[in-house]
């Protein structure tokens, strides 16, 4: 595989003398868009090799990206896919819904209350009842073997001399590859996706590194979460209309906005070289493009561009 970067610049980047690419996760699949590829290849080679293509069922919101992924990764390879869904069936069905059941994925809707809950044995013991038999990925498909193959994308960057990297976090299985793989001299930033602390943050990092028996690498900065997750606000929603249709509105966008901070305050010195791992998500787009429509026309105070 290639994984393609482009070179990006904007006033504020020439100002400050930067050198910034974006690393093109969200190029290379059509559908299976960004690190979900990345999280999805170990189990979808597994069951391939092993030749019983084994259901595959996991878990996500209604405008899942990992859910949509794995539906079209069921699709291309035939295996049959399960999606629990959280919430109530929209009616009709959202375009990501639409997507993945086009592409044969089962859905199973469930509670709010009951989804918090999945983890549970009994929880589990009764989609196993209702389903036979099926693997079960985590969440985001973050697993340790998802977290090896994230470490492994930088061994398919034409160009890995960064002084820096940032990255988003959901459930921090990508974040945490790339802090495994990353090059020695080059620092990782980590923005969160949702609203969590710093701290909390990199305990989820370490935890997955711990899960890997490794230790924490050196070089890793780790920011606070400043918003909720899924909540596109007016300052994010003018920042998306900087650069339309190149970030997704729930990860990446807020990884920019972070950078854009962090290079108005002088925290890379001139002559830096940045990457911006672009993680995919354009189709979650579909689900809050009238929103960031709506709301960047409301946005007053001057952005940090
Ligand atoms: C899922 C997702 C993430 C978060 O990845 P984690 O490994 O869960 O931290 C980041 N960016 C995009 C576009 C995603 O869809």
């Amino acid at each position: 595989m290639h994984i393609s970067s482009s070179s990006y610049s904007n006033a504020l980047i020439r100002q400050k003398c930067l050198d910034v690419s974006i690393i093109r996760l969200d190029l290379c699949h059509p559908q299976i868009s960004g690190n979900k590829w990345f999280k999805l290849e170990p189990v979808l080679k597994r069951s391939l090799d092993s030749g019983k293509r084994r259901p595959l069922l996991s878990f996500g919101g209604c405008y899942s990206n990992h859910l949509h992924a794995l539906a079209y990764a069921g699709y291309h390879y035939g295996i049959a896919t399960i999606g629990v869904v959280r919430g109530e069936m929209p009616s009709p069905l959202n375009p990501t819904l639409q997507d993945a059941e086009s592409w044969g994925m089962k859905l199973h809707f469930v509670s709010r209350l009951e989804y918090r809950n999945k983890t549970h044995p009994d929880f589990t013991q009764a989609l196993y009842e209702q389903f036979g038999d099926f693997e079960l990925i985590p969440e985001g498909g973050s697993s340790p073997e998802a977290v090896l193959s994230c470490a492994n994308i930088w061994s398919f960057l034409a160009e890995s001399d960064f002084d820096y990297a940032l990255c988003p976090l959901g459930t921090g299985a990508t974040a945490a590859g790339l802090l495994l793989g990353k090059p020695r001299d080059c620092h990782l930033v980590v923005v969160p996706a949702l609203q969590i602390s710093a701290q909390e943050a990199r305990s989820i990092l370490s935890q997955h590194l711990t899960e890997m028996s490794v230790s924490m690498p050196e070089g890793l900065t780790v920011l606070d979460g400043s918003s909720p997750y899924g909540k596109v606000n007016a300052e994010l929603a003018s920042l998306w209309y900087k650069n339309p249709n190149l970030w997704d509105p729930l990860y990446t966008l807020k990884m920019y906005q972070a950078f854009c901070r962090l290079a108005m305050s002088d925290t890379f010195p001139h002559g830096s070289r940045v990457a911006l791992f672009h993680t995919g998500g354009m189709q979650g787009l579909r689900g809050c493009k009238s929103r960031i429509e709506r709301l960047a026309p409301e946005f007053q105070g001057p952005l940090p561009l």
